[in-house]
């Protein structure tokens, strides 16, 4: 324990890294119009530069914060250190609050979503954590993620009901009735400014996700966007329209692509940071990371049907650059004091940085995916290509800090596969991560294992990119049997394994995934995993922070986003 607030508190003073330096300071020479939050006492003047030139819209987003409520560790590769203490809810709302002072115009707070799961506490309160810190940053518009249904259907909708903003999703269904759950859109007028919002969530979520989350609710009919988008435009006449997009980056790309009609994507559910802005013609798409760790700010100035001009910043949220707020830091602290004993309990100590920002192969899973194979005696060990979890640098870790990574339990489950059934699962994962064809992209990172070795070429054709499956050190063979194990996710048949349906003689583990890796923890106090070779893609560089990039044939001179951090 005391090891592990040691290392939070070196952190936090850590230099500020050379990359980031100097990146959050704020625009000097705008008018300093009133802050659009509820709290503010009276009507914004119309800003001096509104009657000069173009009408003048500030966009202020963040997204995908997962429940990390508190300044935490985070990953800025090319950076010394590479680890530093970033986001928080309090420090993310007094850059709100600064950039909402230092801006020319009107000015809107975005949110595209995956707010209420990612974290312990989270986890054990269904999200109740979360929704009063939420509440307090004046959102202008949310839009639902796929793991905003994480605690099921019914304690989404109650969710969603309490928010304090419009929720707003095009494409979320009564699965009987085909009724919108929510408006599809918002026009929101201000400071002479008409903006117009249209909310997309994760086509795939209602298939991918557990079954029991999504019962009922459909996220898949996504036909007519294009057309709802240009009758908005004719009826409404707005002077700006933005899709909030919790698709991922590469399909906020295409739907670019397809809809010019557009002005702006927000991206979302990726978790890439789009260091700079990315042009699909004239349609502007951002991405700010995951977390809380980053704010995106989009200041645009109008034309009569259009941009004329915009300019984007990604703002780190660093504790050198941004104090608490003190009403935003008690309420997270009231929220959080009820689980702060359990957070604390010290669960192991790691060796190595563990983390989750790899397309491929990860610290943290080559940990979890080791615990599986271990606990349940199994050739393989799966784990799902999950993309939450902040790294855990070198120390005593906490219980808190692994329900950071899996912010869930769920049964084991364990079965067997012959070696043409895991190459056919195989293929089919590496087409949902690696597809030429964005709309068929679906979940995103690779599945992880232990004690399976891949080569791979990701740019190959659908069914044809395993160039090597070894198991144990050996190649697979076809006819052969492998026992495989991962975890049960509620409401699926039971012959399916980390999405591997007909798994033979499949049977639920009497352990829980948090009991299994307690279990492997208390006979492995200290744990040292490493990237090694289990997925190796011949034809991308080791490490590939973003499908985005990796979609890009490997080179991340091509591919305008660089998640990892790294400069654009
Ligand atoms: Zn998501």
């Amino acid at each position: 324990m005391t090891g592990h607030t040691t290392r939070r508190a070196f952190m936090s003073s850590a230099a500020a890294i050379p990359l980031l330096r100097g990146a959050g300071v704020l625009a000097t020479g705008f008018g300093c119009a009133i802050p659009a939050g509820a709290s503010q006492p009276a009507p914004a003047p119309a800003p001096a530069g509104q009657a000069q030139d173009g009408k003048r819209v500030t966009l202020l987003y963040f997204t995908d914060t997962h429940a990390q409520l508190e300044t935490h560790p985070e990953y800025v590769p090319g950076g010394s250190p590479e680890i530093q203490m970033m986001g928080g809810y309090a420090r993310l709302k007094t850059a709100i609050e600064q950039e909402r002072r230092n801006r020319d115009g009107a000015c809107f707070l975005l949110d595209g979503g995956d707010e209420f799961q990612g974290s312990g506490p989270a986890a054990w309160s269904e999200g109740e954590v979360v929704l009063e810190p939420l509440k307090a940053f004046g959102l202008d518009a949310f839009v639902p993620g796929n793991w905003e249904a994480a605690y099921g259907p019914e304690r989404f909708k109650q969710t969603m009901s309490r928010l304090n903003c419009p929720v707003i999703c095009y494409n979320l269904h009564d699965e009987a009735s085909g009724e919108r759950l929510f408006r599809p859109s918002i026009i929101i007028e201000r400071d002479g400014v008409k903006a117009a919002f249209v909310g997309i969530t994760d086509v795939g979520a209602s298939r991918r996700q557990p079954p029991v989350q999504f019962r009922g609710m459909d996220t898949r009919r996504i036909e007519g966007l294009r057309d709802f988008i240009k009758d908005l435009r004719a009826r409404e006449q707005p002077d700006l329209v933005v899709a909030i997009s919790h698709t991922g980056l590469s399909i906020s790309r295409q739907m670019a692509r397809e809809i010019q009609e557009l002005d702006v994507v927000l991206s979302a559910h990726t978790h890439e940071r789009t260091m700079r802005e990315i042009m699909e013609g004239q349609v502007i798409v951002i991405e700010p990371g995951c977390f809380g760790s980053f704010l995106g700010r989009l200041d645009i100035v109008l034309k009569p049907g259009g941009v004329a001009s915009h300019k984007f910043r990604l703002i780190p949220i660093l504790p050198s650059q941004y104090g608490e707020d003190t009403r935003m830091k008690a309420l997270v602290d009231r929220s959080l004091a009820p689980y702060r004993a359990r957070m604390e309990q010290a669960a192991g100590t790691t060796e190595t940085l563990l983390m989750r920002y790899d397309v491929l192969e990860t610290t943290a899973d080559n940990f979890i995916t080791d615990a599986v194979r271990d606990i349940a005696k199994s050739d393989i060990g799966f784990s799902n290509g999950f993309r939450f979890g902040v790294p855990i640098p070198p120390s005593v870790f906490t219980q808190a800090d692994l329900w950071s990574l899996l912010p869930m339990d769920a049964r084991m489950k364990s079965g067997w596969v012959t070696g043409a059934e895991l190459r056919t699962y195989l293929e089919n994962e590496l087409e949902l991560v690696f597809s030429k064809d964005p709309w068929k992209l679906n979940g995103g990172w690779g599945v992880r294992a232990s004690g399976l070795s891949i080569v791979f070429k990701a740019s190959a054709e659908p069914g044809h990119r395993l160039i090597s499956v070894k198991v144990g050190g050996q190649d697979v063979e076809d006819q052969r049997r492998y026992t495989i194990a991962g975890c049960e996710r509620d409401g699926e048949p039971v012959d399916v394994v980390c999405r591997h349906p007909g798994t033979h003689d499949a049977r639920v583990l009497p352990l829980t995934l948090h009991e299994a890796l307690k279990e492997h923890l208390a006979m492995h106090p200290v744990i040292g995993p490493r990237r090694g070779d289990r997925e190796i893609a011949t034809d991308l560089p080791r490490i590939v922070f973003s499908q985005d990039a990796a979609l890009a044939g490997g080179d991340l001179s091509k591919a305008p986003t660089t998640p990892s951090g790294l400069p654009g």
